[in-house]
């Protein structure tokens, strides 16, 4: 029997002892100390001693065994956060060169190339544009996990940034034949925050809304909702199963009859991001009729501006 039941057999013993002393006696009289009560007594006092003795050290083991695991995984943790950032660090710089050399074949820079000589470089170029937003992911979320990302707050007016962004993507959405619509309320909308940072996480959501959505459209709503700001980007997607509705946010998971290309990281950093900015990001969904991501914002400034 290990320690830890010993302590745990001895501390049940004073209970039942104390039950027995109690049946026996009126509590409170002379003859709780005398004869078979004042045994019962001796007994439940040394049982209690020695389980609080034991189980004192058996907690302290476990203490002293939990603060070793938690810094070995600790340890653990960042030497693999260090190593993602060095393979992928090491793995840009090649992949930029690949790409310049198809680039250049592609363009035709040495040589005309026909139909079938072209077709395996545009794949090609393909799956290496894939595997540098992957390497600039990775690099991305570990310096956001490292705390190495510094905001760079100004006030923004995000009437603006929204329609700014509705006007890049709604030709991308009209040639996949998708709708792309901002519903903006009149009164000037404001928040303290990073514009690239905040436009990397609407643009994220945006070109997953347009990925998973075959037809119908994309809604971007901006609402005030008392001192914060919500900002809706729904679709009528393939929508999400409710149990993937939160996993989706941890790094290199996806819906699993999901089997279009991605790493599963998009998510992750915009929620990290907006984390960041003293926001939430979450997803609701009905399965086949589309999803809703949700944007939360503070208005108002943080106490420590950043530089304007
Ligand atoms: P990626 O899209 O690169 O795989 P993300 O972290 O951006 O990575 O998304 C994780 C997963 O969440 C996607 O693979 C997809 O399964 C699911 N998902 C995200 N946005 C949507 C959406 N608008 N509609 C349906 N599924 C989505």
């Amino acid at each position: 029997m290990g320690r830890f039941n010993v302590a745990v057999v001895l501390m049940m013993v004073l209970p039942l002892l104390i039950c027995c002393y109690l049946v026996t006696v009126k509590v409170l009289s002379f003859d709780a100390f005398v004869g078979m009560n004042g045994f019962y007594f001796l007994l439940a006092v040394i049982f209690a001693v020695l389980g609080l003795l034991v189980g004192r050290q058996v907690l302290q083991d476990l203490l002293r065994q939990l603060v070793e695991a938690n810094r070995q995984l600790a340890t653990f943790n960042q030497r693999q956060a260090e190593f993602v950032n060095h393979v992928a660090h090491e793995l840009r710089a090649p992949l930029t060169v690949v790409k310049g050399a198809l680039d250049n074949l592609a363009d035709g820079l040495h040589g005309s190339m026909t139909p079938d000589q072209l077709q395996p470089v545009r794949m090609s170029l393909q799956e290496t544009d894939r595997m540098k937003r992957l390497a600039n992911d990775l690099l991305d979320l570990a310096r956001i996990e490292a705390g190495r990302v510094h905001l760079e707050r100004r006030e923004l007016h995000l009437q603006e940034l929204l329609q700014g962004l509705a006007a890049t993507y709604r030709p991308l959405c009209a040639q996949r034949g998708l709708g792309l619509t901002v519903e903006l309320p009149p009164e000037p909308v404001r928040v303290w925050g990073d514009r690239d940072r905040l436009s990397q996480v609407l643009i994220n959501l945006l070109t997953n809304a347009m990925k998973f959505t075959n037809a119908g459209g994309i809604t971007l709503e901006l609402r005030s909702e008392g001192d914060a700001v919500e900002i809706e980007i729904s679709d009528t997607g393939s929508g999400i199963p409710a149990g993937d509705l939160e996993r989706i946010f941890e790094k290199f998971e996806r819906v699993e009859s999901d089997d279009r290309s991605g790493a599963g990281l998009g998510l992750p950093i915009a929620r990290a991001l907006t984390q960041q900015h003293g926001g939430r990001l979450w997803a609701t969904s009905e399965l086949g009729k589309g999803s809703q991501f949700h944007l939360r914002l503070p208005i108002g400034q943080p106490t420590i501006p950043g530089p304007s």
